[in-house]
């Protein structure tokens, strides 16, 4: 097809949006492995899960059988005011990088939050109202994921209640403003709203806080109220599979042209983007369709799967939450501290960990200033200000068109761009003034956290 032929964003038509979401888990031959209780090492039944997330949700977190779950007409409908995100063809960067190669993107910051992470938050609210609950908890490090919540929350008329890490509380305020401009509450974490909260303080007063305690305080605050449950934004099998919408709308857009991408490449904190945007490609590739090389991108300083390893472990810091079979660092792992807040988290989706570990995709990790040294190539060609996570797959398509210029080799590569990095300028601010630096965990470091994993099989 002439280049001419492929405008420069592909959008889809209200008709053309995908109306279920895909279920990867339920063409996976090995399947991801479950959820543990911690204090039995028996898989989760959905009657304890019940206690802390949703009922809907529980059911969706524990089917790895059912490959499609519509989409409730109300999540459609609040869809359609953000969706279809574009599919950019990155013509202006393939000009300026002289690649063979054919560059698209997805965009996911064109909505208030800024980020994929509104796709999630709407169906977890949405289901948090048709129970009849009051609210939901849930924790924020650098903010995105309370913004996108608080969104869904007003919505659909719920209370909010955010525990954001305390000194993103403190740094971040901008963020903090538009969560309670959605009318959600916003407590500094650790506080002394929670027993477990009070107890961090008295063991570490003056503590600046981490997203394990902040979990530990949400989950603790959901148990403890009536009408409220948990939510999050990321790892868990129901919010990829939420996130699908990502990939579904990706692949029906390519397809209205013909494209096959060859390389699929997104970036990875828990899993949640890159295993909706990889959804129906992977699914592909499962059932021997189609092949595709997929890529997970990570920060150096947070490599989960490059150099952790594949063991159950604790989803939180606090080592209250069930057990998942994931690459890990330890949940005792404390990462660098890296600009790119949203890539922070010591483990990863069991379903990717599992697709990983069967060499179904590869994963790479990258280091902080090259990773806005692209960032900053991107935003002048291509207009866009990139989130810093965004910006570990721009990196990584970077590389691997500049590869194809070497090679001659005319490859499609597609990529997610799951963010706007507005609020981010401090760390723009540090890379312009020479302060970024490339911090790289030891073996020994790493090795420590890995110690103390806890003793399953
Ligand atoms: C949260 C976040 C991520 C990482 O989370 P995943 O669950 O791995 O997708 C990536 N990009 C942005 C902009 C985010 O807000």
């Amino acid at each position: 097809m002439s280049k001419e032929k492929i405008p420069y964003k592909i959008y889809l038509e209200e008709s053309e949006m995908p109306k279920v979401w895909y279920n990867l888990r339920a063409d996976m031959k090995n399947k991801p492995a479950p959820l543990l209780n911690p204090g039995t090492l028996e898989p989760m039944k959905a009657e304890e899960l019940a206690g802390v997330f949703c009922e809907e949700l529980v059911r969706q977190e524990l089917d790895d059988t059912t490959p499609y779950f519509e989409i409730p007409e109300e999540i459609r409908n609040f869809y359609k005011m953000y969706r279809p995100s574009p599919l950019v063809r990155a013509y202006c960067l393939e000009e300026k990088l002289q690649t063979p190669a054919k560059i698209y993107y997805k965009f996911e910051g064109n909505n208030t939050s800024g980020s994929h992470k509104l796709n999630s938050a709407i169906a977890q609210a949405y289901y948090a109202k048709k129970q009849g609950l009051k609210g939901v908890t849930t924790e924020t490090g650098a903010g995105q994921w309370g913004t996108a919540l608080s969104m869904a929350c007003s919505y659909f008329d719920l209370d909010c209640k955010v525990y954001m890490v305390k000194v993103s509380y403190e740094q971040k305020p901008f963020r903090r403003e538009v969560m309670r401009t959605y009318g959600a509450s916003v407590t500094p974490s650790p506080s002394m709203e929670t027993e477990v909260g009070k107890k961090i303080l008295a063991e570490h007063p003056g503590t600046s806080g981490s997203l394990g305690c902040a979990i530990s305080e949400a989950v603790e605050k959901a148990t403890a109220t009536e009408g409220y449950r948990y939510v999050l934004g990321s790892v868990l099998n129901q919010v990829l599979l939420h996130q699908s919408v990502i990939g579904l709308e990706t692949k029906a857009a390519l397809d209205k042209y013909g494209i096959k991408p060859d390389i699929v490449i997104g970036c990875a904190g828990g899993g949640s983007n890159l295993g909706g945007l990889i959804a129906p490609f992977m699914g592909e590739k499962l059932k021997g369709e189609a092949d595709y090389r997929i890529i997970a991108v990570e920060p150096a300083s947070c490599p989960s799967f490059t150099r952790g390893k594949y063991a159950y472990d604790f989803c939180d810091t606090g080592m209250v939450c069930p057990l998942s079979k994931m690459y890990t660092l330890g949940s005792g792992f404390m990462p660098a501290p890296n600009h790119a807040g949203g890539l922070r988290y010591h483990g990863m989706s069991s379903t990717l960990s599992q697709l990983y570990h069967d060499g179904l995709m590869e994963a790479v990790s990258v280091t902080q200033t090259s990773v806005f040294e692209a960032a900053e190539q991107f935003a002048r060609i291509e207009g866009i200000l990139p989130a810093p996570e965004s910006s570990h797959a721009i990196k990584v398509a970077i590389d691997e068109a500049m590869r194809c210029k070497e090679t001659g080799e005319e490859k499609t590569i597609v990529f997610g761009l799951t963010g706007t990095g507005y609020f981010d300028m401090v760390a723009y601010e540090k890379f312009h003034d020479g302060k970024m630096t490339d911090y790289i965990p030891t073996d020994e470091e790493i090795q420590q956290t890995l110690d103390k994993l806890p003793k399953v099989e």
